[in-house]
């Protein structure tokens, strides 16, 4: 729950960030919750392939999720948003 209320806060912040600079390039993000998983992992990378390398480390070290199903890749590159 603590963890919850951590990421809830860090969003918000985020976000703050996000109006300050109007214009800045938006590095793609994805986060577990995105696809329905009761996981607070989030992620961002400059490029869409550094992003889903760290997406599949993720699954493997936390989901033990290895490899990466196509069907759930799919699913993933749907929710990265861009
Ligand atoms: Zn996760």
């Amino acid at each position: 729950m603590i963890c919850y209320k951590f990421c809830f806060l860090e969003k918000r912040i985020n976000n703050y960030d996000d109006e300050g600079v109007s214009g800045e390039k938006q590095m793609p993000s994805f986060a577990c919750k995105d696809i329905g998983m009761d996981c607070p992992f989030k992620a961002t990378a400059s490029t869409e392939a550094e992003l889903m390398k760290k997406i599949a480390d993720h699954a493997k070290s936390a989901h033990k999720i290895d490899p990466v199903p196509a069907d759930l890749m799919a699913k993933i590159k749907k929710a990265v948003k861009k």
